[in-house]
C-alpha cells in the first residue's frame, strides 16, 4: 500500500496558479525528490502534504488514511498527519539544548520521562551525536546541526519524513558527506522520505524516484536513470544534464538529422524515438559530456569556434559557436581550446525529442 497518495492536488495563490493537479504515490520506505527550479512549487508541495497549506482541489493521504480533501472541508492538523520535517534552517530551538531539542516531540505527545530519554539515546546514536547532547545548537557544526533536525523529526517515527533542502545551507564537501549520512540513516530507519531540492545531483544520487516540477506541473516521476536516459520533454533534458538542445528536422527514419540552426551542412546520426516521421521537427538534446571537440581539419562533420574555455580541475568546459546557437562542451583533459580556434564538434550520443 503507498504511503503517500496525493491525486489532483492544486493551489493557487490569488489568482496565481502554484500547483496544478499533482497526482502522485509514494510507496512505503521510498525516496523520492521533487526536483525543479526555484518557485517551481515544490516547498508548496511539501507544505501541503504537512498540513500547513490547504489544496484548492485534490485530496491527500497519509499511511492510507485521508488527511485532507478540498471541497469537503476536511483536512487534519499537522500534528495530527504523523509527519515529521526538516526545514532548510534547521529551526532548531536556541535556547535548548540538544537533548531537549530531540526530546521535544516526545515531550508534546506526552510520553513518559524515561521512555523519552531512551528514545533520545537511541535517536543521537543513529546521527552519531553522542557526546553532545548537553550543548546548545550554537555550539554545533552545521553538519552537527543538520543532523539534530534530523534526529528531532524522526523520533517520533513519522509515517513520512519531509525534507525540504536541507542541505543548502552547508558547503559544497559537507553537503557530499550529509547526502551519504541521510540516505544511510533514512534506508537503515526504513523511513518513507519526500525530499525537495533544486539540486539535480542531489536528487539523482539519493533518489529512488524523481518527480520533476515545472511552474507547478508534473513534468515526469521516475527513476533516476529514466530521468536522465529517457527524458520526457525538453524540459527535463536541460533541467536534469543541462543539455544543448538544437532543432532539428527528420531527413530519413533512419535517423538522420539535418540541423536548423543556421549551420550550412549539419548532419547528425542518432536513434529516433517510435513513432518520428520523415520531415517532422525535433529538438535534439546533446549532453555537454557527449560531445568531443577535435582541432578543424576540414574533412567535413559539424564545424564551430570556440569562444571561451574555462579550466575545471578533471576538465576543461568549452563555448562554442556552431551555426546560429552556443554549444556547451566538457572535455576531459587539460588541453587549452584557445578561443578563435576552428574546431570538429563530434556528437558522441545525443537524444531526440519531440518538442
Ligand atoms: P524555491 O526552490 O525557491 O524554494 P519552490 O519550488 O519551493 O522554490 P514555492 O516556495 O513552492 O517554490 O513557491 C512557488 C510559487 O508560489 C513562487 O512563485 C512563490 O513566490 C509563490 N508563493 C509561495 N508561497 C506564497 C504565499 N504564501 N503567498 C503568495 N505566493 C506564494
Amino acid at each position: 500500500m503507498a504511503q503517500l497518495v496525493l491525486e489532483g492536488v492544486s493551489k493557487n495563490f490569488g489568482r496565481t496558479p502554484v500547483l496544478e493537479g499533482l497526482s502522485l504515490e509514494v510507496a512505503k520506505g521510498e525516496f523520492l525528490s521533487f526536483l525543479g527550479p526555484s518557485g517551481c512549487g515544490k516547498t508548496t508541495a511539501l507544505r501541503l502534504i504537512a498540513g500547513l497549506l490547504e489544496p484548492d482541489t485534490g485530496s491527500i493521504a497519509i499511511g492510507g488514511r485521508c488527511v485532507c480533501q478540498a471541497g469537503r472541508g476536511y483536512s487534519l492538523p499537522p500534528e495530527e498527519r504523523q509527519v515529521g520535517m526538516v526545514f532548510q534552517s534547521y529551526a532548531l530551538w536556541p535556547h535548548m539544548r540538544i537533548r531537549e531539542n530531540v526530546a521535544y516531540p516526545l515531550k508534546l505527545k506526552g510520553y513518559p520521562r524515561k521512555e523519552i530519554e531512551e528514545r533520545v539515546q537511541k535517536m543521537l546514536a543513529l546521527v552519531d551525536l553522542q557526546g553532545l547532547e548537553d550543548r546548545y545548537p550554537h555550539q554545533l557544526s552545521g553538519g552537527q546541526q543538520q543532523r539534530v533536525a534530523l534526529a528531532r523529526a524522526l523520533i517520533a517515527e513519522p509515517l513520512v519524513l519531509l525534507l525540504d533542502e536541507p542541505l543548502s545551507n552547508l558547503d559544497a564537501k559537507l553537503r557530499e558527506k550529509m547526502r551519504l549520512e541521510i540516505k544511510d540513516i533514512q534506508e537503515r530507519v526504513g523511513a518513507t522520505v519526500i525530499y525537495v531540492t533544486h539540486d539535480q545531483v542531489e536528487a539523482l544520487t539519493m533518489s529512488d524516484r524523481i518527480a520533476i516540477l515545472c511552474q507547478g506541473r508534473l513534468q515526469q516521476l521516475d527513476t533516476p536513470v529514466a530521468i536522465y536516459e529517457r527524458p520526457a520533454n525538453t524540459f527535463v533534458a536541460d533541467f536534469v544534464g543541462s543539455s544543448n538542445l538544437l532543432p532539428a528536422r527528420v531527413v530519413n527514419t533512419d535517423g538522420r538529422l539535418l540541423l536548423l540552426n543556421g549551420h550550412p551542412d549539419a548532419f547528425l546520426q542518432l536513434p529516433l524515438p517510435a513513432g518520428i516521421s520523415s520531415g517532422q521537427e525535433v529538438k535534439v538534446a546533446l549532453r555537454p559530456e557527449a560531445l568531443l571537440l577535435k582541432p578543424w581539419r576540414g574533412n567535413g562533420g559539424l564545424q564551430g569556434r570556440v569562444l571561451r574555455s574555462f579550466y575545471r580541475g578533471r576538465e576543461v568546459e568549452c563555448f562554442v559557436a556552431v551555426g546560429n546557437q552556443t554549444l556547451r562542451v566538457l572535455m576531459p583533459g587539460k588541453t587549452a581550446w584557445v578561443p578563435g580556434q576552428e574546431v570538429e564538434v563530434e556528437v558522441k550520443e545525443g537524444l531526440v525529442l519531440v518538442a
